[in-house]
Parts: C-alpha cells; sequence; structure tokens
C-alpha cells in the first residue's frame, strides 16, 4: 500500500492506552440520536472518568459532613479528604503551599477576586490594566467592571492573524501606570499557548502584578507555577475531568496575606464579636461559607486521574489527534481555520463559507458528535478575526481519530446540505 508521507496515521503513535482510558468515562458508552457519542466539546467542560465520579458520591455516601468544625469522626474524614484534594492542588501545579490554594468556584470567581481584593485596594483612577485579545470574558469583564469602580483603565494586547500574541507591542504598552497584566495560558477560542513565563518576567521586571488563566492548559500541558512566575493562577476542575463548580486560585502567599478577604462568613474567621472581628488563616480567610466539598474531593481526583494518565502522554496523544483533524480540515474548501498559532493547544475553531456555525452544530449533532458553535464567551476574538461566530472541536485524552473521522463525515454532510 502507499502511504503518503505527509499524511499521518490513523492509529496514535503515542504510549497512551486509549481503549482502556475510555472505558473508564462511563458517558462514552451511550448514544445521541442512535449513534455512539462523539464528544468534542472538552473545551466548554471535559467528561469525568469513574474515579471523580466515585469520588464525589462516596463523600455523599459514606462520609458526608461538614468540614473544618466537628469533632465527630465523620467531620474529621470530610477534612481530612477536603485537605487531601488541597494538597493534590498544590502538587498538580506546584504550587509552595497549601496556604497558596484557594478553593474557589472556578476560573470565573478565582480572577474576581484577584480583581477585588487583590487590585481594587491599590489601584488608582488613571492606572492601567492590560489584558491580551484574546481574552475569556472572565478575565475581561472582572476588569471592566474594576475599571468603573475606580476609574482605572483596560488596554489591550494586540494579537496577530494567526492568533498570537505580539509580545512587543505588550512592551510597547507598559508603562508607569500598569498595574497588573491578566494573560490566558491556552485560549479556548483559538487554542494558542501564550508565552507566560516571558511575560510574567517581563512583568516583574516593571513590578507589575500578573495573572494567568489557566483553564485550558491544566488538562493538556504540566503547569508550574513556580516556573511561570506568575503571581497568580486560576482553574476550573471542570476542564480537567473533575467536577463543575470548583476550582482554584493560586496566589504567592504574601500578596495574599496582604490581601482583604473578598467575602465575610463563617469558616473565614478566627474570632467575631461586633466590635471586631479577625481574620483566619491562609487560605480559609478567602474561603467564606461551607466549601463545596464534594466539588473539592473530585477536583483532587481529577489530578489523580491526570497523573495516573500522563500528561505528558495525554498531551501527546492530544497533538497527534490536532494534527490528523487539522490536515484533513485544511483540504476542505472553503473552511477556513480560525487560530493558527505555533504549538497550539487541541483545539480547532472554523468557519465554513456559506454555513452559519450554528447549523454546522445541529447537523453534526444528528450523528452523535458534540462540537460547541458560537463566540466562545470570547466576543473580542470573533470581532478580530470579522467573523461572527465559529465552530469549534476540542479534544481530550480519550478522542480517537475513528472520532473524527465521524466528525469529518457529519461535517461533509453538513457541508453538501448548507451550501
Ligand atoms: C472555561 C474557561 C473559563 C471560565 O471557566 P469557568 O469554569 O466557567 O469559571 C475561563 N477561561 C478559559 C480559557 C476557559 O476555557
Amino acid at each position: 500500500m502507499m502511504m503518503n508521507a505527509h499524511v499521518l496515521p490513523k492509529q496514535p503513535v503515542t504510549g497512551l492506552d486509549v481503549a482502556a482510558l475510555r472505558a473508564q468515562f462511563p458517558v462514552l458508552k451511550r448514544e445521541v440520536h442512535g449513534k455512539p457519542l462523539v464528544y468534542l466539546d472538552n473545551a466548554a467542560t471535559a467528561q469525568r472518568p469513574a474515579s471523580v465520579i466515585d469520588a464525589v458520591s462516596g463523600f455523599y455516601r459514606d462520609y458526608n459532613a461538614n468540614v473544618h468544625r466537628g469533632v465527630h469522626q465523620l467531620s474529621a474524614e470530610a477534612s481530612d479528604a477536603f485537605e487531601g484534594a488541597r494538597e493534590r492542588v498544590r502538587a498538580g501545579v506546584n504550587a509552595r503551599s497549601t496556604r497558596e490554594v484557594i478553593f474557589t468556584r472556578g476560573t470565573t470567581e478565582a480572577v474576581n477576586l484577584v480583581a477585588q481584593s487583590y487590585l481594587r485596594p491599590r489601584i488608582q483612577p488613571g492606572d492601567e490594566i492590560l489584558v491580551s485579545h484574546m481574552e475569556h470574558h472572565s478575565n475581561i469583564v472582572p476588569w471592566q467592571l474594576l475599571c468603573e469602580q475606580t476609574g482605572a483603565v483596560l488596554k489591550v494586547i494586540p494579537i496577530n492573524e494567526r492568533g498570537e500574541l505580539l509580545v512587543d507591542e505588550l512592551e510597547n504598552l507598559i508603562s508607569d501606570r500598569t498595574r497588573l497584566i491578566g494573560l490566558v495560558h491556552v485560549s479556548n477560542a483559538l487554542g494558542t499557548v501564550n508565552p507566560v513565563q516571558q511575560v510574567c518576567e517581563l512583568a516583574r521586571k516593571h513590578d507589575i502584578a500578573t495573572v494567568i488563566d489557566g483553564a485550558q492548559a491544566t488538562p493538556h500541558v504540566a503547569v508550574d507555577v513556580q516556573a511561570l512566575g506568575c503571581d497568580f493562577y486560576c482553574m476550573s476542575a471542570h476542564k480537567m475531568y473533575g467536577p463543575t463548580g470548583i476550582g482554584a486560585l493560586i496566589g504567592r502567599e504574601e500578596l495574599l496575606e496582604a490581601m482583604p478577604p473578598w467575602q465575610g462568613g463563617g469558616e473565614m474567621i478566627t474570632r467575631v464579636s461586633f466590635d471586631e472581628t479577625t481574620y483566619n488563616v491562609l487560605p480559609h480567610k478567602f474561603e467564606a461559607g461551607t466549601p463545596n466539598i464534594a466539588g473539592a474531593i473530585g477536583f483532587g481526583a481529577a489530578f489523580d486521574f491526570l497523573n495516573a494518565t500522563g500528561i505528558d502522554a495525554i498531551a501527546e496523544h492530544e497533538h497527534h489527534l490536532l494534527q490528523y483533524a487539522t490536515e484533513r480540515m485544511q483540504a476542505i474548501d472553503g473552511l477556513r481555520i480560525i487560530g493558527t498559532a505555533e504549538g497550539k493547544g487541541p483545539v480547532i475553531a472554523f468557519t465554513l463559507d456559506g454555513a452559519h456555525a450554528n447549523d454546522i452544530g445541529t447537523i453534526v449533532d444528528q450523528f452523535g458528535v458534540a462540537i460547541r458553535t458560537g463566540h466562545h464567551c470570547a466576543m473580542p476574538v470573533m470581532q478580530f478575526f470579522n467573523v461572527p461566530a465559529t465552530a469549534r472541536v476540542s479534544f481530550a485524552a480519550y478522542n480517537t481519530t475513528d472520532e473524527i473521522d465521524v466528525f469529518l463525515n457529519a461535517l461533509e454532510t453538513a457541508r453538501t446540505m448548507l451550501l
């Protein structure tokens, strides 16, 4: 048989046992419209392995209790599991200590916490905040709110036609009024992997704080917050095989120590009277109220899953899927890939001449293929590329080239129907 040297083989060339991996995900066994589910909407939320589902349900089934307050056995077990999860998150991104790991509802809440508790007390009218043109709304709107509240100014770091950050332009934008740079590590709308380490180094030189949106990085690459050199790092468990409604803010301890609490209530105090209230130590100072205990435990289990599977093996497999799909999609008439950055993550956003993204999504759904269509919570990206919306496929560890073939066939049907 003749093989075209430029076309990737169907079978993955990586060490990941994808069949065994798929067997860990109950939902992958189901059908949609009578067809096997092909789930390619992982950048919106990934599926959960049985180990994560069991960790969550096991908490409710076997030792449900509130944390940190009880002297009874169940509370001790719940507290151990909750704090054990915090240690897994710490180790998962190499934070210095669990005092630097604040559980939040996710990336969105983590960014808002930094905006309101870190930056708000430090910012003056006319001070400047820089974010990139490829940010998710969760790393734009909290800063816009802060600007409205304080008279600060939001400035945008430009990108190029491939969807890459223009670091030189960033250097030009930095002034003595710049207080903070917000940057997405891996773009959910484009797949771009940003030079976070380089940007953080630049920021540090100018004494500017950095907030990195890591929602799309932690599922796909090894993240080391110390090596990156950022001040704050945000993530969401549900993007990385964990539960919804839980995530974390990793912050430098000295910054977190100096920050006022964000929300008041239980858990975050040591003593309350009507004359004076003293706050709890890190990380509890920022965790008012009963936390999402089951979610945190599931978050810890998600890191266990990533470690057991191997993040490098996942990255290699996903890169193969990305290349396989990209080669075939590039050959489709009228298809334009939005986001072609060097070394991008496993996301392919695209438009098809003469077809609305929503219609494409609806048609491929009939084949059991789940893709996302719309603005992907990154409307400025759509404005930059001058498109109303894109369709997007995004890959996870359990996806296969066979699934990509199913998608491509469904896409071909959509194309013939819509053109
Ligand atoms: C999903 C996502 C977010 C928001 O995460 P939430 O879990 O909804 O808070 C932020 N940034 C990026 C890049 C994302 O993909």
